[in-house]
């Protein structure tokens, strides 16, 4: 029996698919995580160029504010023009909350009147602008400017939370800013932010150091963990899918290869077997032959002595001694061919009846009962007609054999059908005295014969014509009698309709 293709070692053992997918799951997963990482690095450095881009944007405007009132302070005991100047740079840009010009006669007013403004603002020379944090405002830093006509300085206050334009940070962003090492902005850092961005504006007089921080964030969240399992789920899936159909074609073609090497086998065994066989046949033949000679003769002293009834019987004794001979050779043509079957799809139904049909009457003048039982639904098997009911006819002619010699009580043939799997099977039973065990193991054997007439060519080509088609022909165990059962593969087509003809031999 050539091995059937076995099934995946995944669906036998479904955790292996289980262990996978979870490994799967975790490589997507890291990938995912991995990914995330690399988006947010890329954001956090995007952003970090922004912000320091928008933030020195802005110290060099408040340079330029400065260059302007310069320009204008000349003119400040004189005209207004400078108070305007500054109100509206104070209007148009909310961060500088206050322009103060200290002279001799003009004193600091507000934050600028701080002593350590003054003190800074003694050691410019003119030109020079530097700046401090103010004590009196938190988050608001001085930036102060020494001019030279008139003598004094420009003090202005900037508010540093607005030196980035509004939005400009995600929720999850934290700005501190210090000057000189001293906050003026604290980010809450009380969750456990991490810094990502860091960077002093050099020039224009403010050096400011800034830091960006984010809030941290889960390594992973549902909707990732959601989409690895899904997708290593699709995948592990198909992986399985396509290594089960590549393991059952292989399967497949191991076994068809397998079929051809029996057959070739087979084949080869019975060429081999030839020489053997050549002394059966001659032996075989030995008989007929011998009985041909003498009837022949036995017809030429007829004729000589011109008894026509004689001469008619040694000619109708030679008929039947060529026939035989016909016979024997005949078989041993079918046992060594290696011609293929016609194979098509018939109801076994119908072949039995056709071929029991022929059968009755020997069965009759025996005095053996043919039963039949056969089943409701259509039995479809792919067999080769002619071929099965040589088999079938060749069984039931030894179990007629078996009966008559062994002079069994109530004598009878019963032929059932059932169904196995995708096999047909058709016994033939009977209640005779059976094989014994020597005759069973060697039944099969050509030339094999426990009869004074026998040919023991029978069993062995029934069993060739059997496989020739598909199928099989194995002498079962039975408690009474003998048992032969014929296999056959069932049609595509049909489907359980032999249920009900199970009947076990
Ligand atoms: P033959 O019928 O010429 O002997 P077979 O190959 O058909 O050759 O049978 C081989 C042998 O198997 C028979 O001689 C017989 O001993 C045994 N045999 C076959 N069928 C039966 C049966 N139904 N009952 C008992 N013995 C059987």
């Amino acid at each position: 029996m050539p091995p059937q293709p076995s099934p995946a070692r995944f669906a036998r053992h479904p955790w292996w698919l289980g262990g996978l997918w979870l490994l799967t799951t975790a490589l997507l997963l890291g990938l995912q995580i991995w990914q995330e990482r690399l988006n947010t690095q890329r954001q956090q450095t995007e952003l970090t160029q922004t912000v320091q881009s928008q933030m020195l944007e802005k110290i060099a405007q408040h340079k330029a504010h400065l260059t302007a009132l310069t320009a204008l302070a000349p003119l400040a005991h004189e005209s207004t023009a400078l108070q305007r100047v500054a109100h509206s740079i104070a209007t148009i840009y909310p961060r500088i909350e206050a322009i103060d010009l200290v002279t001799a006669s003009q004193p600091a007013t507000g934050s600028c009147q701080l002593p350590a403004a003054e003190q800074l603002a003694s050691t410019l020379k003119p030109g020079e602008s530097a700046s401090l944090p103010d004590r009196l405002h938190g988050g608001r830093y001085l930036l102060i400017k020494k001019i030279a006509n008139p003598a004094g300085w420009l003090c202005v206050r900037i508010d540093s939370e607005h030196l980035l334009d509004a939005g400009s940070l995600p929720p999850q962003v934290l700005l501190g800013i210090s000057l000189h090492e001293q906050p003026l902005l604290k980010p809450d850092a009380a969750g456990g932010s991490e810094a990502f961005g860091q960077f002093t504006l050099d020039g224009y007089g403010q050096p400011l150091q800034v830091q960006l921080l984010s809030h941290p964030r889960p390594w992973f969240n549902a909707r990732m963990l959601w989409t690895s399992a899904l997708l290593s789920l699709l995948l592990v899936g198909l992986g399985a899918l396509l290594w089960r159909s590549r393991q059952q074609s292989r399967a497949h073609q191991q076994q068809a290869q397998l079929l051809a090497n029996e057959a070739r086998l087979a084949h080869a065994a019975r060429i081999n077997s030839l020489g053997e066989m050549a002394s059966g046949i001659a032996h075989e033949l030995a008989q007929p032959v011998t009985a041909l000679l003498s009837q022949s003769q036995a017809a030429l002293r007829a004729q000589e002595l011109s008894k026509p009834a004689l001469l008619t019987a040694a000619l109708q004794a030679n008929v039947r001694e060529a026939r035989r001979a016909g016979d024997i050779l005949g078989r041993m043509r079918s046992y060594i061919s290696n011609a293929p079957s016609q194979v098509q799809t018939l109801d076994l139904r119908q072949l039995v009846e056709q071929a029991l049909l022929l059968l009755e009457g020997p069965a009759k003048q025996a005095g053996v009962k043919l039963q039949w039982i056969p089943p409701a639904q259509p039995c479809m098997a792919l067999a080769d007609p002619v071929a099965l009911e040589q088999v079938l006819h060749n069984l039931v002619r030894n179990a007629l054999d078996a009966l008559q010699q062994s002079a069994t009580a109530n004598p009878v043939i019963t032929i059932t059908l059932a169904q196995e799997d995708q096999q047909l099977l058709l016994y033939v039973q009977d209640n005779g005295p059976g094989l014994d065990s020597a005759t069973a193991q060697r039944a099969f054997e050509p030339f094999f014969t426990t009869k004074a007439e026998g040919m023991g060519l029978g069993l062995p080509l029934c069993a060739t014509l059997m496989e020739r088609m598909g199928g099989k022909l194995e002498h079962r165990p039975s408690a009474q009698g003998a048992c032969f059962a014929m296999q056959l593969p069932r049609a595509a087509a049909e489907t359980s309709a032999t249920g009900a003809a199970h009947v076990e031999p």
